[in-house]
């Protein structure tokens, strides 16, 4: 992989070029932005390092664009500091930020080539004619669009298209690259593979990326971390595991796993366990301890593919398997359970070792992939 040299750097870090620097790449305090009544984004702090792939993920109208916008410099907050490689770029141009940008429109200029549109930033700051050359060719090739510098935008499919967006950012080495929905018009395939190539570019470059995503699967194929967002508010970020293994609210539980919940109380607690009675069922379960009072109302949150289905004589609870749909490596079977009001769980197992439609079971989890919740949080 050859090294860019940076020409004209937008923010010289440090003792180091932009995009290879260590520590902090960007941080947000406190950034708010209310349109009328509307709080799009509610007091959004956070840090990023340097070389970290950050994914906003959120419903639609959580406030990820309009948070992304002001990182930008597109879109003025009501308060709060925006500060790249540690300069204050709140009140600065987006221009002065030094920060690339990928929409989900590719926005290219048609009337130029390939070549001249991933040319263009170079070209808007100075650089002389050859270094041009060399840059573009690089970056052209990184992306896998050697050969094509001479033809039009639309001479070129969306994924290929989308890619020279994708060079046209990469290709003055900002120290931070933001990207909104950049793969949302096009269709799975195409994107699944573009996903393995940004963040292969990405890695191997050394990128700081805020992307911005509401497909839970895409953020965690990409992300070293990600921001869930719920109604213009971080509701949790920390790397995928930290999401999915200990989400910090049910609604994060329910978002990044389609979890099962349960209601009971907590019963007990021992050194490493907290009990709840369950109060369809009566019956115990057995999850991590949790900082909860003893008689304090719960939701417990369990993923799909953490419960087992075992002998009908195991388990904290018994039931009868509705549904086991074959989909893939694994099964996904619908437990209707004794008791009360018969929730159903859903459980996800691997293919082949599946329930199958009829056959009673016992349900099994480890203790350490129960999640406990305050009855009263929301999600
Ligand atoms: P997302 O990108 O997560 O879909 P947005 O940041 O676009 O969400 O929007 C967050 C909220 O702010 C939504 O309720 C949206 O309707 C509102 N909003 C965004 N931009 C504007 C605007 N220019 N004028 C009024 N309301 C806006
Ligand atoms: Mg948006």
């Amino acid at each position: 992989m050859a090294e860019f040299d940076v020409v004209t750097p937008p923010v010289k870090a440090a003792g180091g070029k932009p995009g290879t620097t260590t520590g902090k790449a960007l941080s947000v305090v406190g950034l708010r932005k209310t349109y009328g009544d509307v709080v799009a984004v509610d007091e959004a702090s956070m840090e990023i390092a340097a070389g970290e792939f950050v994914t906003f993920l959120g419903a639609s109208g959580s406030g990820k664009t309009t948070t992304l916008m002001m990182i930008a410099g597109f879109c003025e907050p009501d308060s709060g500091t925006i500060t790249v490689g540690g300069r204050d770029v709140t009140r600065l141009a987006p221009q002065k930020r030094g920060l690339g940008f990928v929409f989900q429109q590719y926005l290219l200029f048609p009337h130029m080539t390939v070549g001249e549109n991933v040319a263009f930033p170079l070209t808007l700051r100075g650089v002389p004619k050859h270094e041009i050359r060399r840059r573009v060719g690089e970056t052209l090739e990184i992306a896998g669009l050697s050969g094509f510098g001479g033809r039009r935008p639309r001479e070129l499919s969306g994924g290929q298209q989308q890619r020279v967006a994708l060079c046209r950012a990469l290709v003055y080495r900002p120290p931070v690259i933001l990207m909104d929905e950049p793969l949302g018009a096009l269709d799975k395939k195409l994107r699944d593979q573009l996903q393995v190539e940004i963040k292969a570019i990405q890695q191997e470059l050394g990128l700081t990326v805020i992307y911005v995503t509401h497909d839970q699967e895409e953020a965690l194929v990409l992300s070293d971390r990600i921001a869930v967002m719920r109604n213009g508010l971080i509701e949790q970020f920390d790397t995928p595991r930290e999401l999915f293994e200990r989400p910090k609210t049910p609604f994060v539980a329910d978002f990044l796993g389609a979890a099962n919940f349960l209601h009971g109380r907590v019963e007990r607690h021992t050194d490493a366990h907290t009990l709840v009675r369950l109060d369809t069922t009566g019956s115990l379960l057995t999850a991590r301890r949790h900082d909860l009072a003893t008689g304090a109302v719960v939701k417990v949150a369990v993923q799909p593919g953490r419960l087992h289905a075992g002998a009908p004589s195991d388990g904290f609870c018994q039931g009868t398997v509705e549904t086991a749909t074959y989909v893939g490596t694994i099964v996904r079977a619908g437990v209707r359970v004794d008791g009360g009001d018969a929730p159903l769980l859903r459980l996800e197992v691997p293919a082949g070792r599946g329930p199958v439609g009829g056959e009673r079971v016992g349900i099994t989890v480890d203790p350490d992939d129960v999640n406990l919740y305050p009855a009263e949080q929301d999600g």
